[in-house]
């Protein structure tokens, strides 16, 4: 995902495969069938009671398992792949020469052409990035570190972003961002980075798991030096001082959990000051190189890390800065230089830290590429394809629907003063929906893309994004903009926008449906929508205000009521996981956890205002024998049904604020006395929680 905001809080794992490739043969136009809700899935033999994420899932996950180039695969999976076929099939047809063709057929189709040549790309090797080597190799000392830092950032694929990304920042994180006291003001914001493993419990835990991965990052980083020419000595010695600099790194990073708190990476500085923490890193060398328009002030989200920093640039020797530059600039370019270097990046990145056992076509790798780099390009071709007014349509009603449930749960809390329901609401009534694609496209006519040359053209697209970025530092708050593209399967809420966004992706089956009935669709997309809405009353997104300012409007009363609530949902989620070897930690995922139990619950309440409407009853069963309401449970449970490897199983445990499958299912379920009700669950039995927990 493409997003400078720090806390954009969305749906799902994000954890894509790293770079792999198989074949350049043309791909063929088929598309997968996509899954849909089906009663028959369920394993009737089981009790829902007991564990409800196996009713729905066994049957399905038996009869569906990972294929060898996957890390995962859910009921939404054959969704990817459709969206990514529907994509390529767009490509391949602009891909055709053709003097009609469009600006925007040109760029897709000449990129398709040129990710898709692979004995070109094989035959280029490493000459694409032979330049930015031999720059390194010039350097005569420490003061051009910051020029080497900003040709990193210009020129590798997200080498730019903070640590909130699947791949951190080269050395560190620059960007604009909104302004956390004032959402009006976009600012600079200096970001922790510079780790090539996933986050700082890979660097430092004792975990054996860990420990292992850590093994194989050393050996990963050394292969990838011999490949690029060094000799055995000279790469075991360079793997050693790039792991001694990210293990330092990642000693002086904040760590997630605290990173979630707003308040700890709001730091305003100067100019001045941002030198001041790093005497030896020329930051105005570096701004004058990334050509950054001059900020009203920077957020440090770190400080630490940055004296930290200079601690490293003071000790570490000019020849370890090298290695570690050199690193990077191999490390970021890898996908798209010669199969060895693929293959050396997909062994690390999709074998050891995902458990893929095989490289992904490279046809897919090429449709993530496009869409990273020109994906509202690419995305008008989806939306035309897929996603039809009527859908639309039937979102928005959905999305106010489940609004005016969580308006009433608001009214409903006893435990919430009069003054803090008032802005709650005004909050809830200031949230804006943005469903499908953007208004206005994105203009990528100064982004040159070549049929011939792949690296040229991430280089060109990479260009274009980082100075988008930076251009607009000074300028007002474009709130129109996207930071997911139309065909992404996930969705998110921008605490800073106060807006909610569903890309055209997400707005298929399993997840919507036009097809399928009331119950499936709040189940599955109701529940998605309560989740993005949830997000701004979550304990991270309760912090910003109506609009976008992080501003505390509770009680203290209120506040502390809130905590007690939300320590229960943090309790609740923190368990060890033993056949994983690793524990969850609650209070990493307690933002998403909040939002998947208000979600749901304020979806089953637009379920049953909309049965209300409609003079229906949720009792009633349906063809294939359950009620309305066992409906909704069972079409979520089966939205989120997926087998995961071990391997990427602990990296999402380890790293990501979001919990797995089975607990965003049955701890939700078993919080829920309506789920309770539905399926006749007495106390005592697992489904039915003890001490259930509800923040909404
Ligand atoms: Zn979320």
């Amino acid at each position: 995902m493409r997003n400078a905001a720090i806390f954009v809080l969305c749906l799902a794992f994000g954890v894509p495969l790293m770079a792999q490739t198989q074949s350049s043969q043309q791909p063929s136009t088929d598309l997968p069938k996509l899954n849909r809700f089906d009663a028959s899935a369920v394993d009737q033999a089981l009790d829902p009671c007991n564990d409800f994420y196996k009713y729905v899932c066994s049957k399905w996950t038996a009869a569906n398992p990972i294929p060898p180039d996957q890390a995962s695969w859910g009921v939404g999976s054959n969704l990817q792949l459709w969206n990514e076929g529907v994509l390529r099939n767009a490509m391949m047809e602009a891909s055709k020469p053709d003097s009609s063709r469009t600006q925007v057929q040109q760029k897709i189709g000449d990129y398709w052409a040129a990710c898709m040549d692979e004995a070109a790309i094989n035959q280029a090797g490493i000459s694409s990035i032979k330049p930015a080597l031999d720059r390194i190799a010039a350097l005569k000392d420490k003061s051009q570190l910051a020029n080497a830092v900003a040709a990193l950032h210009k020129e590798v694929p997200g080498a730019w972003q903070g640590d909130n990304n699947a791949s951190p920042a080269s050395l560190f994180g620059f960007a604009s961002q909104q302004d956390f006291n004032d959402a009006s003001l976009v600012v600079a914001g200096v970001d922790q980075g510079g780790m090539g493993m996933p986050g700082r419990d890979y660097y430092l835990s004792d975990n054996p798991r860990l420990s292992d991965v850590r093994k194989k990052y050393q050996e990963h980083v050394r292969k990838m030096f011999v490949l690029a020419g060094e000799n055995e000595q000279q790469a075991t010695s360079d793997a050693s001082v790039v792991i001694s600099i990210e293990t330092a790194l990642a000693k002086a990073s904040m760590d997630a959990v605290k990173r979630r708190d707003p308040a700890n990476i709001n730091n305003v500085r100067s100019f001045e000051q941002v030198q001041a923490m790093t005497p030896s890193f020329n930051w105005k060398a570096y701004i004058a190189a990334v050509e950054a328009p001059a900020p009203h002030h920077y957020v440090v989200t770190s400080p630490d890390f940055f004296t930290a920093l200079e601690q490293l640039i003071k000790t570490e020797p000019l020849d370890h800065w090298k290695a570690y530059l050199r690193w990077w600039t191999l490390h970021g370019n890898a996908p798209y230089l010669s199969q060895a270097f693929v293959d050396e990046n997909f062994d690390f990145y999709g074998r050891a830290l995902s458990g893929a056992k095989q490289l992904r076509p490279r046809w897919r790798r090429c449709v993530q590429y496009v869409d990273r780099d020109l994906g509202e390009a690419l995305g008008q071709a989806y939306v035309e394809k897929a996603f039809p007014p009527s859908s639309k349509e039937r979102m928005l009603t959905l999305v106010a629907d489940v609004k005016s449930a969580l308006a009433s749960d608001i009214d409903q809390r006893d435990w919430m003063s009069p003054e803090t329901k008032k802005n709650a609401r005004e909050k809830l009534n200031a949230i804006e929906d943005k469903i499908g694609y953007p208004g206005t496209w994105r203009d990528y006519s100064s982004v040159k893309v070549m049929r011939t040359n792949l690296a040229a053209n991430v280089h060109q697209a990479t260009v274009f994004e980082f100075k988008r970025q930076l251009d607009k530092i000074g300028k007002p708050v474009d709130r129109a903009e996207w930071g997911m593209t139309p065909p992404t399967i996930d969705a998110y809420y921008d605490p800073q926008l106060n807006t909610i966004n569903f890309p055209a992706g997400i707005l298929q089956p399993p997840y919507f449906d036009a097809s399928a009935d009331v119950p499936v669709n709040y189940g599955a997309i109701g529940m998605v929508i309560g989740h993005e809405i949830t997000h701004g009353f979550d304990d991270e997104g309760r912090k910003f205000d109506a609009k976008g300012n992080l501003r505390d409007w509770w009680t203290p009363e209120d506040a502390k009521q809130y905590d007690e609530r939300g320590k229960c949902i943090s309790d609740e989620y923190t368990a060890e996981v033993p056949e994983l070897g690793v524990k969850t930690n609650g209070l990493l995922t307690q933002g998403e956890d909040t939002a998947d139990n208000g979600g749901l619950r304020i979806a089953f309440m637009a379920m049953e205002e909309s049965f209300r409407r409609s003079g229906k009853s949720l009792d009633d069963k349906g063809p294939d024998g359950f009620t309305a309401r066992q409906r909704f449970f069972l079409s979520h449970a089966y939205s989120w049904c997926t087998t995961w490897r071990p391997e990427v199983a602990r990296t999402i445990i380890t790293t990501n604020p979001h919990s797995m499958p089975q607990f965003r299912v049955n701890n939700v379920e078993s919080n829920m006395p309506e789920f309770w009700r539905a399926f006749s669950c007495n106390p005592g039995q697992k489904m039915v929680r003890e001490n259930a927990c509800r923040v909404w």
